[in-house]
């Protein structure tokens, strides 16, 4: 699948439900969204049937996010039946890794490729404020199965917000120390809740790290479904990476499109430019589902605008809570 700037769309971002156990200040606001009816969420065999119509037409890579995606049911089901499609070669998780150590062997018996944890912070008063739950000691007892264990790739995402801490900076590059754990900085894009951050540039970040351990050299090998630049620390034996949509704009190399849970699918994530493909799917429609795709596929945008200030008419209207990041 190509769009009309030529950018080829090989990976697709699943969000599963858009409920919450946390509520991240950037992300969700304290009171939730209104939830999207039971009804209308996709099924497990919708977002498969899916999953395998793109298959066909050059799909490879799914990432399966929320809200939170481990708060519904079945998900190392839904990971088993996607690895099971011919030409997808990665199914990965983004979770906040609050039910990580419940679920961290099912979904390695699934056959996930990677599980990303969300962790901004590890003082427990920060966590609090920032996700407004009291959650962390499970979070660290999930990550710390995930590394013991070793059984599949961790990657470890956290979003600075200013006032930057250093130590917080350090001791979050720290899982990447002794456990070929990957850690990488996100800088909070202007999106939902966002819109009331200031991103923390990645070259604050690599200064804070580089003081502390010394250079970092680039790594040029392929280690995610995107746009992270990754790299190496003397002694480390994971890599930091930088997601930096802000500061280091990659729309030109952009892969993806996202799915949301009742079925949307929307192709740039400032934007609510985009398709609704649940028809199609409820009532099998394979001609129709073929140009919803096409059309939607064909009108993504070019780029966000994220520097931009000014309002325009079809800016995104969901939480990144409702597209899953
Ligand atoms: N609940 C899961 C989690 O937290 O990993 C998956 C969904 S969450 C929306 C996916 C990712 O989006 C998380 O890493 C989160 O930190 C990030 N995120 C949420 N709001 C953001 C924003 N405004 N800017 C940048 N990243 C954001
Ligand atoms: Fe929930 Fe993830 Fe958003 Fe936090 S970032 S509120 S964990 S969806």
């Amino acid at each position: 699948m190509k769009d009309s700037f030529g950018r080829t769309i090989d990976y697709l971002r699943v969000s599963v439900t858009d409920r919450c156990n946390l509520r991240c200040v950037y992300c969700m606001p304290e009171e939730g969204v209104e939830s999207i009816p039971h009804s209308q969420i996709l099924t497990f065999d919708e977002i498969h049937a899916l999953c395998a119509f793109m298959a066909r037409y050059g799909l490879k890579k799914i990432k399966i996010t929320g809200g939170e995606p481990l708060v519904r049911k079945g998900i190392p089901n839904l990971i088993a039946q996607l690895k099971s499609i011919p030409g997808i070669s990665s199914v990965t998780i983004t979770t906040n890794g609050v039910l990580l150590d419940s679920y961290y062997h099912p979904l390695v018996e699934a056959g996930v490729d990677c599980i990303t944890v969300s962790l901004d912070t590890l003082s427990r008063e920060k966590y609090q404020a920032l996700t407004r739950r009291d959650q962390l000691d499970a979070v660290l007892r999930g990550i710390h199965l995930a590394q013991e264990e070793n059984l599949v790739k961790l990657k470890i995402n956290a979003v600075p917000t200013a006032p930057l801490d250093g130590d917080e900076v350090i001791r979050l590059a720290q899982f990447a120390q002794n456990h070929d754990t990957d850690v990488r900085f996100i800088e909070v894009m202007p999106i939902g809740m966002g819109t009331q951050f200031q991103a923390v540039g990645e070259n604050q970040v690599r200064s804070i790290l580089e003081e502390r351990f010394g250079p970092m050299t680039i790594c040029h090998e392929v280690r995610g479904n995107g746009p992270s630049v990754y790299y190496s620390l003397d002694g480390f034996l994971g890599k930091i990476g930088f997601i930096s949509a802000v500061s280091h704009k990659f729309c030109d190399t952009c892969n993806r499109v996202r799915l949301t849970a009742d079925g949307y699918l929307k192709t740039c994530l400032q934007y609510d430019t985009g398709v609704m493909l649940r028809p199609y799917l409820r009532d099998w429609d394979e001609a129709g589902l073929f140009d919803a795709l096409t059309r939607g596929i064909q009108a993504k945008p070019k780029g966000h605008h994220f520097e931009a200030h000014e309002e325009f008419t079809d800016r995104e209207h969901r939480k990144m809570s409702q597209i899953g990041g």
